[in-house]
């Protein structure tokens, strides 16, 4: 049977090989080794293991010490041209796969195909907005980090305050309780919420992003970046993850 998998690390392996996370369709994770991967020899051929590339090869069932599969069949069905050369667009991808990583252990199969299309999703647009010249970091970052959100099971509850229980709108949204899930409006005057400023834009990050296709993200105007930085925070503190275990982070803000 064949599989496809996105390419989510790279790490060299002696001086010819490499060694790869790869993100199944199905939404497993495995370590690969590729023999000769790094490319190069008597042909020079570059490598064509990037991240976010696409990977076509058999479903591998037999594992080497350690979780290791080795794949010595398999073809690039699918890969970027723009996004190595512009930097903002690099480090992102690269985020993007250590989030990954950091969390599909935890995640695993329960999250069946929504990972992989996710990440899909997320570089082939990169690559089509660079073509056009058109690349947003701020709005790449922002969809990927709410539709994550989404697929994980954490997306904070829209509709109704966590107090009071009215409807919430962003006119009366007041605070965030990260703990919860939840936000809340006017009605909770008592300090024992966590309030962050600019929980108003975070409201409209979730509302907007969260119903905005990638398709349609040129609808998209960018937000601050304080409320991808909460919206993240929020994310890894469900996974009781922190923004410093992310070698990327400091690349991305
Ligand atoms: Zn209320």
């Amino acid at each position: 049977m064949e599989m496809q998998s996105l390419v989510l690390s790279k790490t060299p392996y002696g001086e010819r090989h490499l060694i790869c996370d790869l993100l199944y369709q199905n939404g497993t994770r495995k370590k690969a080794i590729f023999y000769g991967g790094r490319g190069g020899g008597k042909s020079s051929k570059p490598s064509k293991l990037e991240l976010g590339h696409r990977l076509q090869h058999p479903k591998v069932t037999r594992e080497k010490e350690g979780g290791l599969v080795s794949l010595s069949e398999w073809e690039l069905t699918w890969n970027h041209n723009h996004i190595a050369g512009n930097h903002r667009a690099y480090f992102l991808l690269s985020f993007v796969c250590e989030l990954l990583r950091s969390i599909s252990d935890d995640y695993g199969e329960q999250s069946e195909d929504k990972l992989y299309n996710l990440l899909s999703n997320a570089v082939f647009f990169m690559e089509e907005d660079l073509v056009a010249k058109k690349f947003d970091a701020n709005v790449h970052l922002g969809l990927f980090l709410v539709k994550l959100t989404y697929y994980s099971g954490i997306f904070p509850n829209l509709e109704t305050c966590h107090f009071c229980g009215s409807a919430l709108s962003l006119q009366n949204v007041e605070g965030f309780l990260a703990n919860e899930g939840s936000f809340s409006c006017q009605c909770d005057s008592v300090t024992t919420r966590e309030i962050i400023d600019g929980q108003k834009v975070l409201y409209s990050l979730y509302q907007l992003y969260g119903a905005t296709t990638y398709r349609n993200r040129t609808q998209l105007t960018p937000v601050a970046s304080n409320a991808l930085k909460m919206a993240l925070r929020y994310f890894l503190g469900q996974f009781h993850l922190s923004q410093e275990s992310l070698k990327s982070y400091k690349f991305i803000f």
